[in-house]
This record gives C-alpha cells, structure tokens and sequence, in this order.
C-alpha cells in the first residue's frame, strides 16, 4: 500500500478543497495522507469541522509547509503531526498569512506597473483562493487572463526570486521555525532539500536539529534521492516523500496516487 506525505489544498495553492482531496486519496487507495498547506492549518480544522480527519482506512497526518527565505535561496520546512490546536502555533501562523497578504498586494501593484490589468479582487475571484495567498494565485490569474500559457512561463517572467514581481515572505529563521513545530509537538522535515540548491545550508539544517529529510519529490532525481536518503541514514534522521500534489494541469502529478511513497515511511513520521 501506498502514502502521500506532502499534499496541498485549496487551504494554500492547491486547486481541490480539503474534502476533495479526502475523497480522491480514498479513490487512490492511500493508506496515509498529510495535508501540508503552505502556512497555514485552516485546511485541516475544515475537515474536522465535518468529521472527516478520522477514518479507518485513510490515515490523515495533519501537516503544514513553512517558508523561509534565505538571501538568495528558498527553504520549505514541513511539520508532520502537529497538534494543529496549539495557541502558539496557530498564533505564529496568523502573523504569517497577514504577512502574505501585504506580500500579495505589494506582488500585484508590481506586475500592475508592468503594464498587467489586473487587482487583488479580480485575481481572488479567478482562482477561488480561500487561505494562504502566494504566487501561484497570480500567476494562476495571468494565465486564466490569457497573458502566459503556462504558470511557469509566469513564474519564469515575474514571479521568480530576481524577477521584477518578486516580493520576499516574512523573515523567519529555519531555528524558528524548527521551533514552531517542535513546540506543536511535530516532526520537522526538510521538504525538496535537492530544490535548495546549496548542500550547505542542508547541514547547517541538519545541524539545527531537523528531524528529517523529504528524499522522495517529484523535482528530485534518483541521485539526489539516494544521497537525501543515506544523509538521513547517516544521520538518524526520518526519510520522507510526497508528491507536492496542487491538482493543477501541467503539473506533475496531475492526480493522487501516481507519486508515492511507502507505507512504513509514513507510519514513522507519526511513530
Ligand atoms: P509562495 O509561497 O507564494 O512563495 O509560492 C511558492 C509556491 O509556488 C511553491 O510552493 C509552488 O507551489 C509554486 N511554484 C514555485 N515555482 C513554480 C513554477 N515555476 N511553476 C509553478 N508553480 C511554482
Ligand atoms: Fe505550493
Ligand atoms: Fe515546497
Ligand atoms: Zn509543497
């Protein structure tokens, strides 16, 4: 049986709600999910609202994904198992996503100097965002407007770090954020360390007391994954995976169950 252990949802960036992707890991299969939004646990309170988070055959490990941005490099931080009622974190998580909404605004007033029509209320309108804002709302409503093809062609033109419509997220530090979730009660992750691009920060990460690395992405190849997975080893460290699943088309996987990973792995994080 199969597990999926990075999954986003309508929350953050994804396009299907929580509930949706419920339904197609049930369909899929799946034995464990995580539901890891960008920011922001909203996704999760949905489906305990409705009484969907326990379910005796789809295990569902509440997740979140943590930006840090580094001079000239990204970082994403998951935090697996997290007690998602925890004031501290939740606390944390409203100062972020206010913060991402000065973030988009200021994104917008950017790519609407560049000569783009378009406002906030148009761009939450066209995507239906109902959480967490970042880029790929705005580059989902460029494409939707018929400007770019493809939201990468966006990302390549505008949204990129070094682009003109890049605007950097909150300040926070990977020992904050380590800290955050450590607090909550979760396991840290380092999420896609092969999309980092510097091995150095990786140790200094490892060093700062991650719990463990995500080796299995869709942007990794075999390589990296190997070398993610004995630096794990190596360390004592959890070895985790998941597709980064955002529903969208041109997006590899386009659906659930296609990119997964070991039962066994997933049981770990929550061991
Ligand atoms: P943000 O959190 O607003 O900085 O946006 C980061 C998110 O944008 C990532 O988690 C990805 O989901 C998405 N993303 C990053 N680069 C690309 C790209 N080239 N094409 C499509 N989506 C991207
Ligand atoms: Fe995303
Ligand atoms: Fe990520
Ligand atoms: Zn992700």
């Amino acid at each position: 049986m199969a597990s999926d252990l990075h999954i986003h949802t309508t929350a953050s960036d994804g396009k299907l709600t929580p509930e949706a992707i419920v339904a197609e890991a049930k369909e899929a299969g799946l034995s464990y999910i995580a539901i890891t939004d960008h920011d922001t646990v909203r996704g999760l309170f949905s489906l305990e609202e409705k009484g969907l988070l326990s379910d005796k055959k789809l295990h569902i490990i509440p997740g979140v994904e943590f930006s840090i941005d580094l001079a000239d490099r990204e970082v994403h931080m998951l935090g697996y198992g997290i007690d998602f009622h925890c004031t501290a974190l939740l606390e944390r998580l409203k100062f972020l996503s206010n913060s991402r909404r000065g973030r988009f605004d200021r994104m917008i007033e950017k790519v609407r100097a560049l000569g783009y029509d378009i406002n906030r209320e148009e761009v939450l309108n066209l995507v239906g965002a109902q959480g967490s804002l970042g880029r790929p709302h705005i580059a989902r409503a460029l494409v939707e407007k018929g400007y770019y093809s493809k939201m990468s062609d966006v990302f390549d033109s505008l949204l990129e770090k070094g682009r003109p419509g890049y605007e950097p997220h909150a300040k926070l530090t990977y020992p904050e954020v380590l800290e955050f979730i450590h607090l909550a009660g979760g396991k840290s992750v380092l999420a896609h360390p092969g999309m980092i691009g510097d091995e150095k920060i990786v140790a200094e990460i490892i060093s700062a007391g991650v719990n463990g690395l995500e080796a299995y992405h869709p942007k990794h190849d075999d390589g990296m994954t190997r070398r993610y997975k004995e630096l794990a080893q190596k360390h004592g460290l959890l070895v985790t995976g998941g597709s980064d699943y955002h529903a969208v088309k041109s997006r590899f996987p386009e659906q659930l169950g296609i990119f997964t990973v070991d039962d066994a792995l997933a049981a770990a994080v929550v061991s």
